[in-house]
């Protein structure tokens, strides 16, 4: 089975290998891409041919290879899967996120786009993976979602956590109440002080406003996008309410759970 009919599962492994290699070096050599894959550089230089042959990848002598547009459009497209198998294995069978990604990589051979674009669904459509890894669009060139402080989101918006900036003890309530990289949540409702009524995996979870402002998320659109007309917020007339300044200084924090 694969992704995309014709495409093995192994020149789907070879295409998210030199997609994720060639992020740090390009060309990609052979003898790089044979210690990751454990194979032979001579496999490897008759895989790469047919890479060549079907359009996917170019080669040059002595250098390596680089993944054309269409050959990297391919490898995104098993990457999107195993980053969306990866999220329902941590959020709702509590997977690992490292086991996650060994179970995910022999998913994303066997997903068909129409179970793909129903796990997305279902997700919401994560942005990012457990590990943080960014999950390329199911439709194509990704479009950026920045992230923003989870105090910003309005009643019904959902989003994605990206990183929590707090001390210990604030992250370790977080991470108690599930609140994690990579675990998508939903503001059910925004009280005047500010504080936030949150649905997460299934449960429903208080934040007071300074705990919310120290996690960020990449918002989804579920509802509204952000930026369409006013923030419905009560205490919207805030310095904290319009504006990622107050984040800022939070960029080079930690937060990971575990
Ligand atoms: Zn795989």
């Amino acid at each position: 089975m694969s992704t995309s009919g014709e495409v093995s599962e192994s020149i789907e492994m070879y295409l998210v290998s030199i997609a994720t290699l060639q992020a740090e070096e390009q060309p990609v050599p052979i003898s790089l891409l044979a210690e990751q894959l454990s194979h032979s550089p001579v496999s490897i230089n008759e895989m790469c041919r047919k890479l060549v042959e079907r359009g996917w990848a170019s080669y040059q002598p002595y250098k390596g290879v680089t993944l054309t547009v269409e050959g990297q459009a391919l490898a995104e497209k098993v990457l999107c899967r195993r980053r969306l198998w990866e999220v329902f294995l941590v959020e709702h069978l509590g997977a690992e996120p490292q086991e996650a990604e060994a179970f995910a990589c022999q998913l994303e051979h066997a997903t068909e786009d129409d179970l793909a674009e129903r796990l997305a669904a279902f997700l919401t459509y994560p942005t990012y993976s457990p590990q943080r890894k960014p999950i390329p669009s199911l439709f194509g060139a990704g479009e950026e979602r920045p992230a923003r402080s989870l105090a910003t989101l309005a009643t019904g918006q959902c989003g994605q956590v990206i990183n929590v900036v707090a001390d210990e003890a604030v992250k370790e309530f977080l991470n108690g109440h599930g609140v994690c990289p990579g675990i998508t949540l939903k503001v059910l409702a925004v009280a005047a002080d500010g504080s936030l009524l949150l649905e997460i995996s299934g449960r429903h979870l208080s934040l007071s406003r300074p705990v919310a402002l120290s996690v960020d998320v990449a918002p989804l659109t579920e509802t509204a996008p952000f930026d369409a007309g006013p923030n419905p917020r009560p205490n919207g007339g805030s310095a904290l309410s319009s504006s990622r300044d107050p984040d800022a200084s939070e960029a080079n924090g930690g937060g990971d759970c575990s």
